[in-house]
């Protein structure tokens, strides 16, 4: 499923149909007119369409955050929340495939953890 922003588009559409009116106003063609009703129709089919709120999905990564000591964390490259690991995540070659596909803050997907 591909979604769109239905209120930009009607905007768009609403643009090029005061266009298209302008002139059948300068020249009176009536073909014109009937495009300029097309345009309303349209318009019309996408405001009333079922609509759902949508998040846009952000992306971002864990970096690890290094101390003195042991447990390290990880930080999410969006939000910047941290995560700490244990002890033997953090001695892991790897400690950032330790992080969850999702911030728990912010909900960013992260990258390369499946
Ligand atoms: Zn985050």
């Amino acid at each position: 499923m591909k979604y769109i922003d239905a209120d930009r588009l009607i905007a768009k559409l609403g643009a090029e149909q005061d266009a298209l009116r302008e002139k059948f106003v300068e020249n009176g063609d009536t073909d014109l007119a009937m495009v300029v009703l097309g345009y309303g129709s349209c318009i019309s089919t996408i405001a009333t369409e079922p609509s759902e709120e949508v998040a846009e999905v952000r992306h971002g990564e864990w970096d690890v955050v290094y101390n003195e000591n042991k447990p390290w964390a990880l930080g999410c490259s969006v939000c910047k929340e941290l995560i700490y690991l244990t002890r033997h995540e953090s001695e892991s070659e790897n400690p950032a495939e330790y992080g969850t596909r999702f911030c728990c803050n912010c909900g960013a997907r992260m990258e390369g953890v499946e």
